[in-house]
């Protein structure tokens, strides 16, 4: 069984729940069904794949982890100099942590080794290698997630309300 994207009353996406819990605020009438899978839970029940809360509920910005995974989900899993894709990938400092770089979503990027390598501890520019797209902090974490379920093919119908968070 799936999970369930929840969305505010504004339509926005605000968390991902477990089939359960969205089946369980539909019945309390808390929530209503957006999109559903054709798959029955109970007898005219279809199974929930997009729902939408009644009420609209405020949410605090929630601050999204530095980690090797996240940095490279950001960076789809593709080399930020060269556009490779694959498993030899590793994590560049864009100025070079032995010139002050530091730890940031704006200093690290997605490069695969021989990229790394060649660009050794120069800046980009220095190294003539140009960046695909600048390094920036992920604007919102829910979006993180949703992507992530989303890229792994299994609630393609998700797209249209992530566009523009
Ligand atoms: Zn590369």
């Amino acid at each position: 069984m799936g999970k369930v994207l929840v969305l505010n009353a504004s339509y926005e996406p605000l968390n991902i729940t477990s089939w359960r819990r969205a089946v369980i605020l539909l019945i309390k009438g808390k929530a209503e069904q957006v999109e559903h899978n054709g798959k029955l839970v109970y007898d005219k029940f279809p199974l929930p794949t997009v729902i939408r809360l009644r009420h609209y509920v405020r949410v605090p910005y929630k601050e999204i982890p530095l980690t090797r995974r996240n940095i490279l989900h950001r960076d789809s899993h593709s080399c930020q100099y060269c556009g490779y894709t694959g498993d030899e990938l590793t994590l560049d400092h864009v100025l070079p942590r032995s010139r002050g770089g530091e730890d940031t979503w704006e200093n690290i990027v997605t490069a695969c080794v021989r990229c790394n390598v060649k660009k050794g501890s120069r800046t980009p520019k220095e190294a003539n290698m140009i960046l695909r797209r600048p390094p920036h902090r992920p604007h919102s974490g829910l979006y993180f997630e949703v992507t992530k379920h989303i890229k792994s093919g299994v609630h393609q119908e998700w797209q249209k309300y992530v566009i523009g968070i």
